[in-house]
């Protein structure tokens, strides 16, 4: 059975698009069938699978707003099982043109149906707000997966976020749950980060990743040779996590 979950958050920089590219390409090396969605007008997930944005002729795009079939759009990657939707910068004016679009909030979860069977897990990569490309993104998944960065207090924008998971569950995806909250770029020198894991896990004990992913500059360079950090950096800190978050996350289900 496929699992579908969106990664959301709508601070930015906290972390998301690394969580789906790292998380994916364990998941892909442990054996699973692995898709991931990148639905962020700014393509990062695209970008950081070395793959250039520019010079794609369709993307996630042409299946919301143009009603390609989604696996016209589907791309493979380096890695094997892992595969991709990628996003384009067209993708920013797709906030505005599905305004008005019949069904707007169920156009990805559409999209996914002929496809998402094919995978074990489909990972979406959210843009940093909490807009109709995030709303499609939640009601096309079964679970949220949150990226929290332990250099801020997040609670205040938490609240937001949970708040809209729940409007999304009332209104749109009655099955919507919450998989996990992703404590990232810990650093342990700072307290802050140790008191910004306290306070998360004290309000979400049953819902806080046992994994907590360390501030690794690994994880920040890999990005830009276009390699998740299986094949960029294997032994760094960053991706010991990524592959214990790949682990949890399977032996769970
Ligand atoms: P956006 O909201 O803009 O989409 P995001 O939530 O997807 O951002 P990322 O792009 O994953 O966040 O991370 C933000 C920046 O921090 C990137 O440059 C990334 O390489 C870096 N980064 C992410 N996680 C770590 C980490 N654990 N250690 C060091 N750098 C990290
Ligand atoms: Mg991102």
């Amino acid at each position: 059975m496929s699992r579908v979950y969106a990664v959301a958050n709508q601070k930015g920089g906290v972390g998301k698009t690394t969580t789906v590219i790292n998380l994916g390409a364990y998941l892909a090396a442990e054996g699973k069938r692995i898709l991931l969605v990148d639905t962020d007008p700014q393509a990062n997930a695209t970008s950081s699978l070395g793959i250039e944005k520019d010079s794609l002729r369709r993307s996630v795009y042409d299946a919301i707003i143009g009603d390609m079939p989604l696996e016209n759009v589907l791309i493979l990657t380096k890695r094997l099982g892992l595969d991709l939707i990628p996003a384009a910068p067209s993708l920013a004016g797709a906030e505005i043109e599905l305004v008005s679009m019949l069904s707007r909030e169920h156009r990805l979860r559409k999209a996914l149906e002929p496809l998402r069977e094919r995978y074990d897990y489909v990972l979406i990569d959210c843009p940093p707000s909490l807009g109709l490309l995030t709303i499609n993104a939640l009601t096309a998944a079964d679970k949220v997966i949150i990226p929290i960065q332990c250099e801020y207090l997040p609670m205040e924008g938490l609240t937001q976020l949970l708040h809209s998971v729940e409007l999304v569950r009332r209104n749109l995806n009655p099955s919507l749950g919450i998989k996990g909250l992703l404590m990232t770029m810990f650093d342990a020198r700072t307290n802050l980060a140790q008191q910004v894991v306290d306070e998360v896990r004290k309000h979400f004990p049953n819902s806080t990743f046992r994994t907590v992913v360390p501030r690794s500059v690994r994880l920040s360079e890999a990005p830009s040779y276009g390699e998740p950090i299986v094949d960029y950096a294997p032994s760094s800190p960053g991706a010991v996590a990524y592959q214990a978050l790949a682990r949890e996350m399977s032996s769970d289900e």
